[in-house]
């Protein structure tokens, strides 16, 4: 975004709010070269994410879905949902910013894995052994051995 004065490419955001209509988001910006600040609208991207399933059929990203099985994980864990919300929407902004509009489940799963295991162990490992589907009982115990050395 250049700055509309001295037309460096670098600016910090100030202040972000969604338009009236919701459809835009206004930003206030400041040249981090001469520091006058300047206003964008940015269109919100809405084109979905595609997830290739196991059977490799295709299904539209849910965010809900996502946190359903992280709220299935955290039950009864010090997790909140709020720190749940935030999981959801770290990985579909990294989702949203890969080229790929298609993404497979898997990779779904591996980042929500990522996120959990510095979370709650307990929920991390419950979430693993669904969405890894674990062969056996010693790629669940590899795991979690794994988990327990790296304390
Ligand atoms: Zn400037």
């Amino acid at each position: 975004m250049k700055c509309p004065y001295c037309g460096f490419e670098e600016s910090k955001v100030i202040d972000s709010r969604p338009t009236d209509e919701g459809e835009r988001i206004r930003r206030r910006r400041e040249c981090l070269k001469c520091a006058k600040r300047f206003t964008t609208y940015e269109v919100i991207e809405t084109v979905p994410i595609v997830v290739i399933k196991k059977d490799k059929s295709r299904q539209t990203f849910d965010r809900n879905k996502l946190l359903n099985g992280l709220l299935r994980a955290c039950e009864k864990r010090p997790v909140s949902i709020d720190t749940l919300e935030r999981v959801v929407d770290e990985i579909e902004t990294m989702l949203q910013n890969s080229l790929d509009r298609e993404v497979p489940s898997s990779l779904i799963g591996t980042y929500a894995m990522e996120k959990l295991k510095n979370i709650d162990e307990v929920a991390y490992v419950r979430f693993a052994s669904v969405y890894r589907q674990f062969k056996d009982i010693n790629t669940f115990m590899d795991e979690l051995n794994k988990l327990v050395k790296s304390r």
